[in-house]
């Protein structure tokens, strides 16, 4: 539930609705948008007397449309208006998710090598010099999560160095997954972003970890979770980190399939407008992972952009049929680049319908 403030409300009248809200037991969080303020009950919103609130000075109406969402802070009704993510760190050069330019984060499942992160870190600086049109950033798993406990996983805080210094030499955002609570603030100290990995969407206490650092956060979906489930696990990332400032950017990666003999998951295209619908957070796609074959990772990437995704967090490798994880997803760098160029002419085309 949420009350709407009336275009143009005091600060004054705003304080006084928010100290009623409260005098009723419950938390109240302020939204401002570009013309009105929302003010959102979180608790047990059955306390408030609505009639004495709504009979305030500056209060346009009680919102109803609240009523039931169970994801108050992630939802578009708490903030109509879109966000932007800005990731990028001092000495990088930032980029921008949720706005005109799409943004491609792209490099290898696992860091394996320092060689082999500067290889993808290099080539993609290099295409970032060429290309107006998109903005670019590095991935690569320092800790991995693996099914199988007798792989590799990953060169862990050597890995984060290598990073580290790829990050440096060609300034460009790193986003890397955090397994747990302690990796979260090792993090923050030297990269640009934490990713949060499908298995853990719903580890509550881990999720609010990373929000507690108050850096950007990549948000992947669980394979097997609902929609809603996932903009309320969002809620606990909000609530733990900077409310209405937190910098969170969702990113469905798939579903269960009962086609495993074909591809790894089924590609959950259909979270993107919805997610986009119901949330205020900008939302990219994972087609590495949701399709799980490197031949059809093209092909999905272009679908993710004309469903109005943001950008691609895409796994290249520089020989992925040597990868150490995730071999068989992983494209070229060479496939890489032209994946990002038809790319562009999608999300050119898709923001034209979509501004029709
Ligand atoms: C990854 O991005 O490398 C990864 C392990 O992702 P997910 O959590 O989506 O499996
Ligand atoms: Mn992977």
């Amino acid at each position: 539930m949420s009350i709407i403030m009336k275009p143009g409300a005091s600060e004054y009248q705003i304080q006084q609705v928010v100290k009623k809200m409260k005098s009723y037991g419950v938390d109240v969080h302020i939204s401002k948008g570009k013309y009105q303020t929302f003010l959102g009950a979180i608790g047990k919103e059955s306390k408030i007397d609505f009639d004495t609130v709504a009979a305030m000075e500056g209060v346009e109406r009680p919102n109803p449309i609240q009523m039931d969402v169970k994801y108050p802070l992630s939802s578009r009704a708490f903030n109509p208006d879109d966000k932007t993510v800005i990731i990028g760190g001092e000495g990088t050069k930032k980029v921008e998710i949720g706005a005109e330019r799409p943004v491609y984060i792209a490099g290898p499942c696992a860091v394996e090598s320092k060689y082999q992160m500067r290889k993808v870190a290099e080539y993609i600086a290099e295409i970032r010099e060429k290309d107006s049109y998109a903005q670019y950033m590095l991935r690569g798993g320092a800790w991995k999560p693996r099914t199988n406990p007798h792989t590799f996983s990953g060169l862990e805080e050597k890995g984060i160095k290598i990073l580290k210094e790829v990050r440096d030499e060609f300034e460009i955002p790193v986003v890397t997954e955090g397994m747990r609570e302690a990796h979260m603030p090792i993090i923050a100290e030297h990269l640009d972003a934490i990713q949060i990995g499908a298995r853990h969407m719903q580890a509550f206490e881990l999720i609010k970890s990373a929000g507690k650092t108050g850096i950007p956060i990549i948000f992947k979906k669980g394979t097997d979770h609902e929609i809603e489930e996932y903009l309320q696990a969002n809620d606990h990332i909000i609530v733990a980190g900077n409310g209405k400032g937190s910098n969170i950017v969702l990113c469905p990666r798939g579903s269960y399939t009962k086609d495993k003999k074909y591809i790894r998951n089924r590609p959950d295209l259909e979270a993107i407008p919805v997610l986009k619908n119901e949330s205020y957070f900008p939302v990219i796609f994972d087609p590495s992972h949701s399709i799980g074959k490197r031949e059809h990772v093209g092909k999905v990437s272009a679908a993710a952009m004309a469903m109005g995704s943001y950008g691609l967090l895409i796994e290249v490798h520089p020989n992925p049929k040597k990868a150490k994880t995730d071999p068989q997803q992983q494209v070229t760098l060479q496939e890489f680049s032209e994946i990002a160029k038809f790319c562009n002419e999608v999300h050119a085309l898709s923001r034209k319908y979509e501004n029709q």
